[in-house]
């Protein structure tokens, strides 16, 4: 039986890399990608970096031709998994640019093709649920969370989104006077006030309730039965973390987002009810900043991504070598997804490299922490 534990919980890990493209424009570029075979990827370092090869191993490996399609079909199982009451973590890992929000979400710009894990996930839930619907009744509902600088941040408030900000600035039309206003709004003296204004986002607490099984029981918690529901929460979630920025800082790509998707099940025959969930995280970039350049407010947010990075590598590492000491508490990241890591949950993390030879120190310092988790 013990054996059995042991096989399960290093099966429960698995890790993709995706290569991403390279976008229109840049078709001049050689790529750092020499080769992909099966579930190895063989990076070639340019000569300044000082010429060679480096092969990685991995549980699958995406070339950058592969479609949003592609890579849903060989996360599919895991999904079905939390009908079955199993608790699933999804991982987007990666430098800024690399892929993670188009692996997780989907371009700008999303359609039928391009939908991302989520909304694949999502829809793939429901239709599950229907085949099921003579034996099993399903409820679904979602959270969306932002973790940033180590604080909690609900990103489903409605009423908030026009009380706590003063305006909406992105959803300005692209007309004359909102480019001379965005000009104006770039300028230091904005970016102060916006600062503080956003010392006003209500933070929340970690607090696993067994009873409802929330880790955030505070976070707002909507009930969802199509997905067009998803598709409206997600677009609201989106809104609010870009509402949260100031103009000179790209939040999103410095904080984690987390779509936590609850599901409980009734056996109609017996009665019993079985409950699964799963995180789906956008996590903030991975690279590193250049501490003799970074100061203040970038140089705080570098080290809390930093930090909670390494504690997530550390976890899924001490899992994957059956450590009896799992180190959870080190970061609010590792804390939110306590319960859906280790024991009888799966883990599936993807990681993202950028093409470009300008990435290949971030390839490569990538494709190592994702060798140590895998
Ligand atoms: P990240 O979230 O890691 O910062 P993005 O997902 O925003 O990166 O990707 C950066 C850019 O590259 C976006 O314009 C995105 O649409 C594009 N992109 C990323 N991955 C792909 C892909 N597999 N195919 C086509 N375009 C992609
Ligand atoms: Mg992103």
């Amino acid at each position: 039986k013990l054996y059995n534990q042991v096989q399960d919980l290093k099966g429960n890990i698995r890790v993709y890399c995706r290569v991403r493209p390279f976008l229109p424009g840049q078709l001049n570029y050689f790529s750092t990608v020499d080769h992909i075979e099966e579930g190895n990827i063989t990076i070639s370092t340019p000569a300044k970096n000082g010429k060679g090869y480096k092969s990685f191993t991995f549980n699958k490996v995406f070339g950058p031709s592969s479609t949003q399609e592609e890579v849903f079909s060989d996360t599919q199982p895991l999904i079905r998994s939390v009908l079955d009451g199993y608790n699933v973590c999804i991982f987007a890992y990666g430098q800024t640019g690399s892929g993670k929000t188009y692996t997780m979400t989907g371009p700008k710009d999303i359609n039928q093709h391009t939908q991302g894990v989520n909304y694949r996930a999502l829809g793939d839930l429901f239709l599950l649920a229907q085949q099921r619907k003579d034996t099993f009744r399903y409820d679904v509902s979602v959270q969306m969370i932002e973790i940033y600088n180590e604080q909690v941040r609900d990103l489903l408030v409605t009423d908030g989104l026009n009380k706590r900000y003063p305006f909406n600035y992105y959803n300005l039309a692209p007309s004359k006077f909102s480019f001379v206003f965005l000009i104006v709004l770039h300028s230091k003296l904005f970016s102060f006030i916006y600062s503080k204004y956003s010392l006003m986002i209500i933070t929340l607490e970690i607090r696993h309730s067994s009873q409802s099984g929330l880790s955030v029981p505070d976070a707002s918690l909507v009930h969802v039965s199509s997905t067009a529901d998803v598709i409206d929460l997600m677009n609201l979630g989106q809104r609010n973390r870009a509402v949260g920025a100031t103009a000179l800082n790209d939040r999103s790509s410095r904080s984690h987002s987390c779509l936590t998707v609850h599901v409980q099940g009734r056996d109609l025959t017996t009665g019993a009810v079985l409950r699964g969930c799963m995180h789906l995280v956008d996590l903030a970039g991975s690279e590193r900043v250049d501490k003799s350049e970074a100061t203040g407010d970038r140089l705080k947010e570098a080290q809390h991504i930093n930090k909670s990075l390494s504690a997530l590598g550390d976890v899924i590492a001490s899992l994957a070598q059956k450590n009896s000491h799992v180190p959870y508490r080190n970061s609010k990241l590792t804390q939110l997804l306590q319960d859906s890591l280790g024991g009888q949950a799966k883990t599936l993390m993807f990681v993202h490299i950028s093409p470009e030879p300008d990435a290949v120190g971030e390839t490569i310092s990538t494709l190592k922490f994702a060798e140590r988790v895998a």
